[in-house]
């Protein structure tokens, strides 16, 4: 059966998939709620079994929820196996436990609005959906497929970095339904995070009486302040940004104490290493205060490499010619899980979910009508690369 009878294959199921994501937005997983995530992942190994898994390992998280890395051979199995394709996603949301009781699943309109539709429970619905798809067709990719699903990336991924860069050692490229650009655009290329904080030390006086003697750490912090935007070179894809900054306590007293927390956006390693020189190189201005600095990259750049380009100019030719999709491709500000496979070498393509918006946001939904194309997609893409 050609790859072409894939999306009215999954588009004569579209109410099984609707169906899929609704249990997977009812079941609320908030990131550090660790019995939410571990019911989910009970759930998700069920679900991953009748999509056809040749096997599912639980990976304990002591921290958290549980990681689950499920395998799906194709037949291709011993040492000869080609290296798999990974697919990778997060069942983590960053929406608190009891919120469908004000952001209940519904649709409306052909959207499907409710907490973790667009990021990223419909690019899970996606991967379950394309490998059954796969299955039930007689489909057989030319890899095997790994299916990492972790409970950890909206705070950062602390539990299951090591996790996901082992998997990608091993793996030929990567997949990743997180939601796509506006009008369904692919990520090849993402920004890297940094998260730092400046603390500064004063010394306290009477504002009255001796204020000589004192040194005031918002004074010294304003100079900071300004100096950390200084950094930024918007021209190169690097910003700082000040998000949150706080001193001093009563009134009339020097403030001894101050500190600021610094969002950093690169898009080069070097970029994010000459950022990191120069907050360390920052010294006090005012006599007698001192600073110190914590914080670091948490994700690397995603650069958008010669392997990740070539890797999507033969995704683009495969769903012109088995799905007449004229797939597109951009960067974005925000970081993903797919910084971490890409930055070790992997070809990695993201942005692979459902059409939608507003993830993070109340009016966070996605477009019901996408589902199967999208899942479509990814089918072929499995099928071809
Ligand atoms: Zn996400």
């Amino acid at each position: 059966m050609p790859p072409t009878d894939l999306l009215p294959f999954l588009t004569s199921r579209r109410d099984d998939l609707v169906a899929l994501l609704r249990t997977l937005v009812e079941h609320e997983s908030p990131s550090k709620d660790a019995a939410a995530l571990n019911a989910l992942a009970d759930r998700l190994t069920d679900l991953l079994r009748q999509s056809g898994a040749s096997s599912v390992d639980r990976v304990p998280n002591p921290d958290g929820g549980d990681h689950l890395l499920a395998r799906f051979d194709f037949g291709h199995t011993g040492p000869d196996a080609p290296k798999p394709a990974l697919l990778m996603a997060h069942f983590d949301t960053v929406w608190p436990m009891g919120t469908l009781a004000t952001m209940p699943f519904r649709i409306e309109d052909g959207r499907i609005h409710g907490p973790g539709t667009f990021d990223m429970k419909g690019g899970l619905t996606l991967l379950l959906s394309a490998l059954t798809a796969l299955r039930d067709l007689n489909l057989t990719p030319p890899r095997p497929v790994e299916f990492l699903l972790t409970s950890d990336e909206e705070i950062g991924s602390p539990s299951s970095r090591t996790l996901i860069e082992a998997t990608a050692r091993k793996a030929a490229y990567a997949l990743v339904p997180e939601p796509p650009l506006p009008g369904g655009g692919l990520k090849t290329a993402r920004k890297g995070v940094g998260r730092y904080t400046l603390s500064v030390a004063g010394i306290p006086a009477h504002s009255g009486i001796e204020p000589e003697k004192g040194r005031s750490a918002l004074l010294e912090l304003a100079h900071h302040i300004i100096a950390i935007h200084a950094i930024a070179d918007p021209a190169a894809g690097t910003t700082l940004t000040v998000g949150r900054a706080e001193g001093g306590g009563a009134v009339n007293v020097v403030p001894a104490s101050a500190s600021a927390e610094i969002d950093v956006r690169v898009s080069t390693l070097a970029e994010a290493e000459r950022v990191d020189r120069a907050l360390h190189a920052l010294s006090p201005v005012l006599d007698g205060t001192s600073l110190a600095l914590t914080g670091r990259l948490n994700r690397p750049p995603m650069e958008r490499t010669a392997a990740t380009a070539s890797l999507f100019e033969k995704a683009r030719a495969a769903a012109a010619r088995s799905l007449g999709l004229e797939l597109t491709e951009g960067s974005t500000g925000g970081g993903s899980d797919a910084n971490f496979t890409s930055a070790i070498g992997l070809p990695t393509l993201d942005g692979l979910g459902p059409l939608g918006s507003g993830a993070h946001a109340v009016h966070e939904h996605i477009e019901m009508d996408s589902l199967p194309l999208r899942a479509a997609l990814i089918a072929t893409l499995m099928l071809s690369l």
